[in-house]
């Protein structure tokens, strides 16, 4: 690959993270992300997998280095693996440095130690709740015990889990120590989400819903020891470790929080849409670019040139209680 200047942006970010939307198709329905009769796009739509790998081959090129897969349920896509594979090749030159994912961990049992052999060595797993019925509830089609075979399966496989909880108050506050000590019994790490105000709030109300971070920080503060960690990842989130049982938790709190001063990374659509930002409605068709030559330096302009337009923060704003900056594309679209 031609060694290219990287991704700088206007505020001086280097773009070096890459978020991948492989599908907008899921097999759960959850509340917060999905209605549930969803219309899911045209597959003529889609980037092919052949295209998808030109593209985060193209961004590689350009100096991103970290990759995360994402969606919809990125492994109900057909074929995804040999996607995963094809990204091995980034990962053997030493150009992509991780190669992740994010997913709701209905088909790891199947898929863990095929993603373990093209050199995924950490997953997201989003999980909202340990028991069964309100599991159901929440995913409206999903099984618990799928998943947690799952979530078996990666860690026998040698991946590391991550678990990512969306925060919803009256739905799991009361099992935020439920879920801390099951996931410290299996030595993973925990992430809470606030929920966002994200696709069609008309039916959801998902500012009731709402269960700040804050709260939820000062209730494990109540019982356990928490010290700030000064690692970030140039995203929304905020780590500590709970000195009793070593265990980090995460917060991601994109409302709440300014993070976008340390922004590195950049949201690619199942449609090869880039979004530059995840609180604006800004973005660069790439896929026209992508299909109108074979030649990758058409690419590279586009996204270059697109890079150029990314603003400096985001616009979302709960601070009056009204849904200011409010988002109309569903998470399932820019991949959460
Ligand atoms: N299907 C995969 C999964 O669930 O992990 C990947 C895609 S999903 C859109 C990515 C993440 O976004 C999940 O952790 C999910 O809980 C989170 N999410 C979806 N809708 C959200 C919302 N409205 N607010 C906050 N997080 C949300
Ligand atoms: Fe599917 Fe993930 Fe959205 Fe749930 S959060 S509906 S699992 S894409």
């Amino acid at each position: 690959m031609d060694q290219q200047p990287p991704l700088v942006d206007p505020f001086l970010r280097a773009i070096s993270y890459l978020r991948v939307s492989v599908t907008d198709r899921c097999d759960f329905r959850c509340v917060y992300c999905m209605s549930e009769n969803m219309t899911f796009l045209p597959k003529k739509e889609l980037l092919t997998l052949e295209e998808l790998d030109r593209m985060c081959s193209t961004f590689v090129g350009l100096g991103v280095q970290k990759l995360r897969i994402t969606g919809g349920e990125p492994l109900v896509r057909r074929d995804i693996m040999t996607f995963f594979r094809g990204m091995t090749r980034h990962l053997d030159s030493g150009a992509l440095k991780e190669l992740t994912l994010t997913t709701n961990g209905s088909q790891l049992a199947r898929f863990a130690d095929a993603l373990y052999d093209a050199g995924v060595r950490r997953v997201n797993v989003s999980l909202d709740t340990l028991d069964a019925e309100k599991f159901a509830q929440i995913t409206r089609w999903g099984r618990l015990a799928q998943v947690l075979d799952g979530i078996e399966a990666a860690q026998r496989a040698g991946l590391r889990v991550k678990l990512n909880a969306v925060a919803l108050k009256g739905f799991n506050e009361s099992e935020l120590f439920d879920l801390q000590t099951w996931c410290a019994e299996r030595d993973m790490d925990l992430t809470f989400i606030e929920v966002m105000p994200m696709g069609d709030l008309g039916n959801e109300d998902r500012l009731d819903q709402y269960w700040s971070l804050k709260d939820l920080r000062a209730r494990l503060a109540e019982r356990f020891t928490l010290t700030d960690l000064a690692e970030r990842s140039g995203g929304p989130a905020r780590y500590v470790r709970l000195e009793e049982t070593g265990q980090k938790i995460g917060f991601i709190t994109p409302l709440t929080h300014n993070f976008c001063e340390s922004c590195n990374r950049v949201r690619l659509t199942c449609t090869g849409e880039l979004y530059m930002c995840l609180g604006q409605e800004d973005m660069a068709d790439l896929r026209a670019p992508l299909r109108a030559s074979p030649d990758d330096g058409v690419l590279r302009d586009a996204i270059r040139a697109a890079i150029l337009r990314k603003p400096k923060g985001h616009d979302f704003d709960y601070s009056r209680q009204a849904v200011d900056g409010q988002m109309t594309r569903h998470m399932s679209h820019t991949g959460g």
